[in-house]
């Protein structure tokens, strides 16, 4: 019954507006208060509304998928990270950084009824540096008087500048098209897999967990290579490190390395190089300090990592200092706050005396392998007419919504689009993805799935 209704060309149009594979990344920089915000929203008002439910994660979210001219890519949200916590220069130039270096394209915003202050002159350095295609607004263009102050932007020196209103929409065609100029077909960094190099890990944590603890560990005990990165703007260190008899590399690994402390503003710094790192790996080590309660930051950090579709390993570090109480309060901790991520492989170590380090290996390759199961469309099928089957979906005024068929998009994390005949809840959906989980494994990766409702 689940095949009734099935249509493979309409599946494959599905799939191609579903997107196969990674999408190119645009990031929206600017200094606090010039529109950054409100352009993001004009360009994400414009995408094809899809109806998504990723369980129990939509906060925090700074990336969106937005689509223009029938092509799809993601937008980096800078706008709404708290900006006043480090002085205002520094933390422009630390989001834009950040933000720049993820990227494959930027939309630089500028005040143009203020014009090119320091600040933007100092971004205008970073971007020189990064060498990424730079798309240059002049926002707040809200009409044609306003243009002779968009040309004054030319002295920036990035080209032309595009007159905007993000606030009313005058000039936004414009700027995404010249955007999709900018934007390579695929992202730059294409997810190595199997064949390219080796396979990328992030390690995060909150201030303290004991990263840099973990990452002296391995690397004293194991071979390290530097590797350079020719032509990038600062030192974002990866580092190659063999562990188990196989090199892998570690992200980002300078932000752990240089431990920059800012008394204020830690939390913020710290969100900023968690972003940056799992946008450029594979699987995410995320680190808790199990001597101490699981914190909101912990929890806020793990659901960046599934929001970023990343596979995930969770270590509960410092176990050499939990006695019997801990653990029994740690436990619960677990139960009460991690529910999200009982999919995810866990290890228990201690980077001070290398306690089950050995362990780390197999729980990331379960994890990769989890990332990357894909199951044919039709044991996929035969499983959904099983479900509809025996756990029919509510009746809900009158009306059964069914599913009527599915396919999975793609991996990387596995993604399914859900063709059904109306409206499924979320309840419902969080079934269907336990029972998925149940039947193929899917250990260490957020699913995503998807539904379209067919009338
Ligand atoms: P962000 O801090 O860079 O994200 O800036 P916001 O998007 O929050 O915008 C800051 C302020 O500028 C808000 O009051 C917006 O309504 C206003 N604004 C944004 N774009 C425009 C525009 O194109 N024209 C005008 N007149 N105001 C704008
Ligand atoms: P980071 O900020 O996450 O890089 O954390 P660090 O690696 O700097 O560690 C913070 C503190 O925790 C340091 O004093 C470490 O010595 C300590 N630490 C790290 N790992 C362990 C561990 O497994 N056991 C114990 N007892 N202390 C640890």
């Amino acid at each position: 019954a689940a095949q009734e209704g099935f249509d493979p060309e309409q599946v494959e149009s599905e799939l191609a507006a579903a997107g196969h594979g990674p999408l190119p990344v645009l990031a929206v920089v600017g200094r606090p208060n010039v529109g950054k915000s409100t352009l993001v929203n004009r360009i994400l008002g414009r995408r094809e509304a899809v109806v998504e439910d990723r369980p129990g994660v939509t906060r925090d979210r700074v990336t969106y998928e937005a689509e223009w001219a029938g092509r799809r890519f993601k937008v980096v949200d800078t706008g709404g990270w708290e900006q006043d916590v480090l002085g205002i220069d520094a933390a422009v130039a630390a989001q834009a950084e950040f933000a720049i270096e993820a990227a494959d394209a930027v939309v630089f915003v500028v005040d143009s009824t203020v014009g090119a202050t320091d600040t933007d002159e100092a971004v205008v350095k970073l971007l020189r540096r990064a060498g990424k295609p730079v798309v240059l607004c002049a926002n707040k263009v809200d009409g044609p008087t306003g243009e002779p102050d968009a040309a004054m932007l030319w002295s920036l020196g990035l080209g032309e500048p595009h007159p905007v209103s993000s606030l009313h929409g005058r000039g936004t065609g414009d700027l995404l098209d010249a955007v999709l100029e900018a934007l390579p077909e695929a992202p730059a960094q294409t997810f190595g897999g199997g064949t390219g190099g080796p396979r990328r890990i992030a390690l995060i944590g909150r201030p303290n967990v004991g990263k840099s603890s973990l990452l002296n560990k391995v690397a004293r005990e194991e071979r390290v290579v530097v590797d350079e990165l020719a032509g990038t703007t600062r030192d974002p260190v990866d580092e190659l490190i063999e562990l188990g008899g196989i090199t892998w590399k570690f992200v980002d690994t300078a932000g752990i390395r240089r431990r920059v402390h800012l008394q204020e503003g830690a939390d913020y710094y710290a969100s900023l190089r968690t972003a940056a790192a799992l946008e450029k790996a594979e699987v995410a080590v995320v680190l808790i300090d199990a001597g101490e309660t699981i914190s909101v930051q912990d929890t806020r950090i793990i659901t960046m990592a599934v929001e970023a579709g990343r596979a995930v390993v969770i270590a509960y570090n410092k176990w050499d200092l939990l006695d019997e109480e801990r653990r029994y309060y740690l436990e619960r901790e677990i139960e009460r706050d991690l529910v999200q991520v009982q999919w995810a492989p866990r290890v228990n170590v201690s980077a001070l005396t290398g306690r089950h380090m050995e362990r780390l290996v197999p729980a990331i390759e379960t994890a990769l392998a989890g990332w990357e199961t894909r199951v044919p469309t039709g044991r996929l099928n035969a499983f959904l007419g099983e479900i509809v089957a025996s756990h029919p979906h509510p009746i809900r005024g009158g009306k059964q919504p069914r599913i009527l068929f599915g396919t999975q998009a793609g991996t990387r994390p596995p993604r399914f689009v859900l063709f059904a005949s109306g409206f499924l809840e979320a309840g419902y959906r969080r079934f269907v993805e336990r029972r998925l989980r149940e039947e193929f494994g899917f250990e260490g990766t957020p699913i995503q799935i998807s539904v379209r409702v067919r009338e």
